[in-house]
């Protein structure tokens, strides 16, 4: 397939990028162990979003993996999960945010965010940050404990591990390597993202 576009996000980065219907993402763990949060908006209007909350409705399951459908707010299918050599991501917590690092980390002075770099990589397609909603956290893995608890351990992700997603409409997509110790099995490695032409268009 074409690559139209390459990316190689580094440690604790992001970006936006814009995707026609048909293309393909592919986001590769390069090292393995790395988490991508992904989050996505219709280029035709942007208050059409990525929603977890209608993608777990409609998959009857939290753990999403190839064949599964991702849908938008206006239960729409944004993305279809194509292929997936890991099979364990997350779609229940919102990107690591400033606040995360304060509230839940305890963490003292400032600490790189996928929240703030996705709101940078949005800005220029004119996405507040207050529209980023719980992102699809690529190669994050979370447990769920019978009583509820959740666990957050070391992705299952090795290197060269991916995932691709077809987009099923237009969309501004926003990507990054994440910047949580406790997601990331305590070491931030780099992200790199491809987009291939879609495989169908003459
Ligand atoms: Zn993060």
């Amino acid at each position: 397939m074409t690559v139209l576009r390459e990316l190689h996000l580094a440690p604790q980065t992001g970006a936006g990028l814009v995707i026609a219907r048909g293309q393909q993402l592919e986001i590769i763990d390069p090292q393995g162990e790395q988490v991508a949060d992904l989050v996505s908006f219709a280029r035709a209007d942007p208050a059409e979003w990525l929603s977890s909350g209608r993608t777990i409705d409609y998959a009857n399951t939290i753990y999403l993996t190839t064949g599964h459908t991702l849908y938008s707010n206006r239960s729409r299918p944004m993305w279809t999960i194509v292929e997936d050599t890991v099979g364990r991501h997350d779609f229940l917590l919102t990107p690591c945010s400033p606040e995360t690092f304060t509230i839940l980390y305890k963490t003292t002075g400032h600490h790189p965010s996928c929240f703030e770099n996705l709101s940078r990589g949005l800005a220029p397609f004119g996405i507040e940050p207050d529209a980023i909603p719980t992102s699809f956290n690529v190669f994050m893995n979370v447990d769920v404990l019978p009583s509820g608890e959740l666990r957050i351990l070391p992705p299952r992700s090795r290197r060269g591990d991916r995932i691709v997603l077809r987009a099923e409409m237009d969309m501004i997509v926003g990507v990054t390597a994440c910047s949580a110790e406790l997601s990331n099995n305590g070491r931030f490695k780099p992200i790199d993202v491809r987009v291939y032409a879609d495989p169908d268009a003459a």
